[in-house]
């Protein structure tokens, strides 16, 4: 089975991608799908302490689905919430759609 360290790669791939294709301006249906997709992934993902963690961190902080640019911007910030808990270095979020949309330079 995959490890937390490789799971956790490749679900905050899809997770960003998965931002960066949102829509621009999400009509109430999309919204709410975000809201729910985000919600029931925070119950399944196969690493039950960090699910148990990222419901929490959901519950406090709730996701910004009103726009592509507030849910990239949440998704970042979601991302550092677990990078400070492993003790990872903060990514810069006027970044992330050059990491995950747009490509670097
Ligand atoms: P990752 O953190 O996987 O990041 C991949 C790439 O994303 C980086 O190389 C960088 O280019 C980019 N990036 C980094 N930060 C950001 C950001 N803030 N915004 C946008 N892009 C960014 N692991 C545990 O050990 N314990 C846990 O409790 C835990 N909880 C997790 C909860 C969730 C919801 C997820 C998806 C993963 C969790 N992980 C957890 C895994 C952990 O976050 C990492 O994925 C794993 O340690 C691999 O780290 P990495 O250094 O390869 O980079």
């Amino acid at each position: 089975p995959p490890d937390v360290t490789e799971l956790g790669r490749s679900s905050w791939t899809f997770l960003h991608a998965m931002t960066a294709k949102y829509p621009e301006k999400p009509n109430l249906n999309q919204q709410g799908e975000m809201k729910d997709f985000l919600n029931i992934f925070s119950k399944v993902y196969p690493c039950h302490w960090c699910a148990m963690d990222f419901a929490k961190y959901i519950e406090n902080h709730s996701p910004k689905v009103e726009s592509r640019d507030e849910l990239g911007q949440w998704m970042c910030e979601a991302h550092n919430h677990v990078n400070a808990k492993l003790g990872k270095p903060k990514f810069d979020c006027n970044f992330w759609k050059q990491r995950w949309k747009d490509g670097w330079e």
